[in-house]
């Protein structure tokens, strides 16, 4: 037995008591007794030790799980910076570029960013297919890569769009690298047995120290919106001015999307006329748009912007219902007869929706109209660049009965044999190919020749644009049948159409 005085009963409290507070490493000494005391004492030591081991296999298996954690997050983190399909950066690495670019040194160049959108990917998907155009995406930001140096960031920012942010570089050095990219883009991307050109609309813009990196994305995405509206392979550098002609756009866009849902369109009806009689014999619907502070607008203006920003289908669809309800109505009031038809513009993008073929067919079966009195007509261009969807459109269309017109023949290139093998009923020859006529006698001669081309195609063809008495008495004695333009009549509200076909009608019986 050990006395109640014994010392070591007070260094076994202090040992249980350092333990206790954490010291695992604390050892309480045993005596030579070697009594029930150090009996005690010697317990608690092994459960000291066994409690370190724990603890320390405890700190290891934390230690290990918090490297694999730190991993994840790296991964993570490379996911979440970078590109899945072309291994580039991503839009918020590009941020972040973009951001550390422009804290560098003040007394260098300023970083310049350079954004790029590729002028015809979207048909090179439609045509050729998504695996397609993944490749060309995949080539694209490998030419990128090759273009800049290796402390440029490349990233691409989703679709289409790519972006480059060059740290102190300064805006003629980055003008040269945007001509040398677009040279890259230039060059054709051989896919398979195939050969595909894939241009490129380039925007610039020099950062500012008092600059976001949104904002200064935002400039050269306006600027690269200014390349694009220019044509294809552009390159433009941001400048103020471009904020404005952006903000009207986007204004303007928001009251286009208004209009489409409300009140502002409106049709006005040009008539095609017979040349041999004067009588009319169908009319173009013309779309205008009332604009609540800026008066009417004409298409030229508003159609290549609903175009881009994706408000075509809608628009086509408001206009094919709107011109085909005013035909019938003018059938039901007897105002017309069956030999007259009204003619409307169809934009490349409807002729690419197999939607639009069933929007015609249900406006058709609505309305009751003969199909025969509707004619659709479609630009030379859409048509000759067109591919096997389309050409799928226009015999659906024409299987549908309705008329299917080329419109401004003679801008474009289509070859002869082309011609005789599409599915259309008629030309229309576009105003530029009669300007002289009447003045200019070679221009005679010219349109003799496109007549007789046209007719070779076992086509007939409206011509449009006549403006003068002497063009129309021309036309006439070269035999051309159908005639539009302001000598006739302007565009006019579908409200005074009625009295026009009943006095032409008197005149030409
Ligand atoms: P387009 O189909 O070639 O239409 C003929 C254009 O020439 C019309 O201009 C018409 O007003 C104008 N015009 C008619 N006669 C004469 C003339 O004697 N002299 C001159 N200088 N011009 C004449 P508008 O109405 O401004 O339309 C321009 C273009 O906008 C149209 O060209 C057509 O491509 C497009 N467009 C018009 N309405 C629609 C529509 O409802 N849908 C679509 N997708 N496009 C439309
Ligand atoms: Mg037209
Ligand atoms: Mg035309």
């Amino acid at each position: 037995m050990f006395a109640e005085n014994d010392p070591r009963l007070s260094q076994l409290l202090d040992g249980i008591v350092r333990l206790a507070s954490g010291d695992l490493r604390s050892r309480i000494e045993v005596s030579p007794a070697r009594d029930e005391l150090d009996a005690i004492i010697m317990g608690t030591n092994l459960l000291a030790e066994d409690l370190q081991i724990i603890y320390e296999e405890l700190e290891q298996r934390v230690a290990v799980r918090t490297q694999l954690l730190h991993e994840a997050h790296v991964e993570m983190q490379k996911m979440a910076m970078e590109d899945a399909l072309t291994g580039l950066a991503n839009r918020s690495a590009l941020l972040s570029a973009l951001k550390s670019a422009q804290g560098d040194g003040a007394e260098d160049e300023p970083p310049v960013i350079l954004l790029l959108d590729l002028d015809a990917f979207k048909s090179i998907n439609d045509t050729f297919g998504h695996t397609a155009g993944d490749q060309v995406l995949v080539t694209v930001g490998e030419r990128l890569r090759d273009a800049v140096r290796s402390t440029d960031v490349v990233a691409r920012l989703g679709g289409d769009e790519f972006a480059i942010v060059m740290p102190a570089t300064g805006i003629d050095q980055a003008t040269i690298v945007g001509h040398r990219i677009l040279a890259a883009l230039e060059q054709p991307i051989e896919l398979h047995d195939r050969s595909i050109r894939c241009g490129a609309s380039l925007g610039l813009s020099v950062g500012d120290a008092r600059q976001g990196p949104e904002e200064m994305l935002m400039h050269a995405d306006v600027a690269m919106y200014a390349s694009k509206a220019e044509g294809l392979n552009r390159l433009h550098i941001f400048e103020p001015g471009l904020l404005l002609v952006r903000r009207l756009r986007t204004q303007l866009l928001d009251d286009l999307r208004t209009a489409l849902k409300g009140e502002g369109l409106v049709m006005h009806y040009q008539p095609v006329v017979e040349l041999a009689t004067g009588r009319i014999e169908g009319v173009e619907a013309l779309i205008r748009w009332n604009h609540p502070t800026r008066g009417l607008i004409m298409p030229d203006e508003f159609i290549p912007l609903a175009e881009e920003a994706g408000l075509i289908s809608e628009l086509g669809l408001w206009v094919l219902k709107n011109a085909v309800e005013q035909l019938r109505r003018w059938i039901a009031d007897s105002v017309v007869d069956s030999r007259f038809s009204v003619r409307i513009n169809i934009s490349p993008t409807d002729l690419q929706s197999l939607q639009f073929i069933e929007d015609v067919r249900c406006v058709l079966k609505e309305t009751a109209v003969p199909p025969d009195q509707v004619v659709l007509e479609l630009t030379e261009m859409a048509i000759v660049k067109g591919n096997e969807l389309d050409r799928y459109s226009l015999s659906g269309l024409r299987g549908l009965g309705v008329g299917i017109e080329i419109d401004d023949f003679g801008t474009g290139y289509s070859s002869i044999n082309y011609l005789r093998t599409l599915p259309v009923d008629r030309v229309k020859v576009d105003r530029s190919l009669i300007v002289g006529l009447g003045t200019d006698p070679t221009q005679s001669a010219l349109v003799a020749a496109i007549l007789q081309l046209i007719r070779a195609c076992g086509l007939e063809a409206v011509w449009e644009g006549v403006e003068t008495a002497e063009q129309a008495e021309h036309l006439r004695s070269l035999g051309c049948l159908s005639a539009q333009g302001y000598y006739f009549s302007r565009p006019l509200p579908p409200e005074q159409i009625p009295a026009l076909v009943a006095a032409q009608s008197s005149k030409a019986t």
